[in-house]
């Protein structure tokens, strides 16, 4: 018999990448979305096979469902800045009432659960790279916290539930990934700077573009995750791509990528964004026995190519 996979925000980025591998991987599907960010084209070649079934329905609901479900993925929140900065009290509630009910639905169905937590977890941190043992500089009263709390929360109470309910939880700490079916007007410096690119307008830089982030490709973070599922380790694991990049550097790799005659402007830097973010990935490495194996460039190819086929060229 095959298995029942549930993913909460099907629609999404990252939950749509993972409806498509599950359904490659011959699991039976159910996903879940109430469309806040998510878009059903993301999900259109699922919406074709018999073992997919889409649910519309707000995760801050409870929901109850007939199918047996042996592994659950909540991927369900705003995730750009740009989104849960519009959608704060939301965000809020979705990590916090939204996986309280996935949780109780992990124990009704005897399920294991999988969690979506962020490397944004360690906020602005005082510490370089970022070991799962760091507990983070986060401003929770920032327009940031909303997110960064949210996702705090998720994790709390995902081991509360584990400690004293024993459910099978795993938590991942997702640090900035990037690929196809990211919405090309989501706000995220990669997007942008792509879209920027192919239509010669200037690149948005905020601050000075010296922060750095670590990029990792989609498929290195869904075979990261589905790893992570299959393991029986409970604690939060980064899964990352420890390559650190300025934002400038970025520019420079895509603009190598997209002749272009954008110039950089310098806006102002958005409240609390953090200086520097690169994973410690040991845990992941000795755990799971994962590292990421698309280097940026390639990863970027891949993504642009998506954009201008998806766009048919214009953006
Ligand atoms: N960023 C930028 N210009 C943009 C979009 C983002 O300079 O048009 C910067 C942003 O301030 C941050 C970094 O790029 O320092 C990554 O931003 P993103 O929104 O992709 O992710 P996050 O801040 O959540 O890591």
């Amino acid at each position: 018999m095959n298995k029942t996979v549930l993913i909460t925000g099907c629609c999404g980025f990252i939950g749509s990448h993972l409806c498509d591998f599950f359904l490659s991987n011959n699991f039976k599907v159910i996903g879940i979305d109430n469309l806040l960010t998510g878009v059903t084209q993301n999900i259109e070649k699922c919406l074709k096979n018999p073992n997919f079934l889409f649910i519309n329905h707000d995760v801050c609901y409870s929901i109850k469902i007939k199918n047996d479900i042996d592994f659950i993925l909540h991927f369900a929140s705003p995730a750009s800045p740009t989104d849960y900065i519009k959608y704060p009290i939301k965000t809020l509630q979705i990590g916090s009432r939204g996986t309280e009910n996935i949780l109780n639905l992990a124990i009704n169905k005897k399920a294991t659960i999988l969690v979506a937590s962020t490397s944004e977890i360690y906020g602005d941190p005082l510490e370089h790279p970022q070991n799962e043992k760091y507990y983070g500089n986060v401003n929770p009263v920032g327009p940031r916290g909303v997110y960064d709390e949210a996702k705090r929360y998720l994790e709390a109470i995902t081991m509360a539930y584990h400690r004293k309910f024993k459910v099978d939880s795993k938590i991942v700490r997702i640090f900035n990934t990037y690929g196809s079916n990211m919405r090309i007007n989501d706000g995220r410096a990669i997007p942008n700077f792509i879209k920027q690119a192919i239509n010669n307008e200037n690149f948005t830089v905020y601050g000075d573009g010296k922060q750095t982030r670590s990029f990792t490709y989609i498929d290195d973070t869904i075979s990261g995750i589905y790893k992570l599922l299959m393991s029986n380790y409970s604690g939060p694991v980064n899964i990352g791509n420890p390559s650190e990049y300025s934002i400038l550097e970025l520019i420079g790799i895509i603009r190598g990528l997209i002749p272009t005659n954008s110039k950089i402007i310098f806006k102002e830097l958005p409240e609390n964004d953090p200086k520097v973010r690169q994973p410690n990935i040991t845990l992941a490495q000795s755990l799971l026995n994962w590292r990421p194996k698309i280097e940026l460039r390639d990863g970027l190819k891949k993504t642009i190519l998506h954009y201008r086929k998806l766009h048919k060229f214009k953006l």
